[in-house]
C-alpha cells in the first residue's frame, strides 16, 4: 500500500447516537487539521453513518461500517449490506471482529463470504483476528492466527494489500485494560506477516498492513506504535472521547515521524 501513514481507526461498537457521533465528527474535523500524518477512519454504528458522512464531507477522514452481511439484499432482518454501507459514504468495513466471532458466533466460513462481497462492492476491509487467553496460555497463538487467516482468506488468489488490512487483536486485550507487551505484539505481527507470505507467495511482506487493537490509549500508544510491523491501531473504548482519540493520533504522528 503506497500510503505509509499510520491508520488510527475508531471502533465505537454500540455507543453514540447519530447526533453524538455527528458532534464528535465535527470536532474531529477541526482537530485533525494539524494531523495530516495519520489516516483517520471512524466506524460508528450503522444508524449514524448516513448523518456522520455529512460532517466528514470534503475532509480526509474516512468512514466505515462495523459489520456487514455477505448478500447484497434479501430477507435478513436486522442486517446491513455492503451497497447500503457505500450509499452511506463508507469506504471501509470491519469484518470478523472478536465480538462478532465470540458473542454472535460468526465462523471463518461466514467471514470468508463477506470479504469478497465487501471488496466487490468497493469497500476496503479491516479483517480482525486474534487469540483468546487460553490459546495464548497453551502456546497456540500462531496456530490460531494461521487457522483464522487460512479460513478467512481461502479462495483468494492474491492478497489485495491496498484494500485489505489485518487487525491483530488479542481477545484478552480487548476492552480489558490489559495491553499486549511489546514482545507479544511484535511477535504476533511478525507471525501474521509470515503467514500471509506463506498463503500468498510473492506478496512482499512490507506490503501487508497490520494494525494492533486491544486497550490502546494515549498512555501506551507511543510504546506500541514504535514496534516494528505495527502500522496503526484499531481502538475501541479510547476512541469514544475525541480528545483521547486525537491524542493517540498525535502521538502516532510524532513517533512515526511522518512529515506534516
Ligand atoms: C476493539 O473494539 O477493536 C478494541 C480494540 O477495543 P478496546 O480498544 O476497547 O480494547
Amino acid at each position: 500500500m503506497s500510503d505509509s501513514r499510520p491508520i488510527i481507526a475508531a471502533n465505537w461498537k454500540m455507543h453514540k447516537t447519530p447526533q453524538e457521533g455527528y458532534r464528535f465528527a465535527q470536532q474531529l474535523v477541526t482537530k485533525a487539521l494539524n494531523l495530516p500524518g495519520v489516516r483517520f477512519i471512524l466506524f460508528p454504528s450503522a444508524t449514524g453513518l448516513f448523518h456522520i458522512q455529512d460532517a466528514l464531507k470534503d475532509t480526509a477522514i474516512e468512514l466505515g461500517g462495523q459489520n456487514m452481511h455477505a448478500a447484497q439484499e434479501g430477507a435478513y432482518t436486522g442486517e446491513t449490506s455492503a451497497p447500503m454501507l457505500t450509499a452511506c459514504g463508507c469506504r471501509w468495513v470491519i469484518i470478523g471482529h472478536s465480538e462478532r466471532r465470540h458473542i454472535f458466533h460468526e465462523t471463518d466460513a461466514g467471514i470468508r463470504a463477506k470479504i469478497p462481497a465487501a471488496l466487490d462492492a468497493g469497500l476496503n476491509v479491516i479483517l480482525c483476528i486474534g487469540e483468546r487467553l487460553e490459546e495464548r496460555r497453551d502456546g497456540s497463538t500462531e496456530d490460531i492466527l494461521r487457522r483464522q487467516l487460512q479460513g478467512d482468506l481461502a479462495g483468494m488468489e492474491t492478497f489485495p494489500a491496498d484494500r485489505l488490512i489485518i487487525a491483530y487483536e488479542p481477545v484478552w486485550a480487548i476492552g480489558t485494560g490489559v495491553v499486549a507487551t511489546p514482545k507479544q505484539a511484535g511477535e504476533a505481527h511478525a507471525q501474521v506477516r509470515a503467514i500471509l507470505q506463506e498463503l500468498f507467495p510473492g506478496l512482499p511482506g512490507d506490503d501487508a498492513k497490520i494494525l494492533y487493537g486491544g486497550s490502546v490509549k494515549s498512555a501506551n500508544a507511543a510504546q506500541l506504535i514504535q514496534i516494528p510491523g505495527i502500522d496503526g491501531f484499531l481502538i475501541g473504548g479510547a476512541s469514544l472521547d475525541v480528545d483521547e482519540y486525537v491524542k493517540i493520533a498525535e502521538i502516532s504522528q510524532i513517533e512515526t515521524k511522518v512529515e506534516s
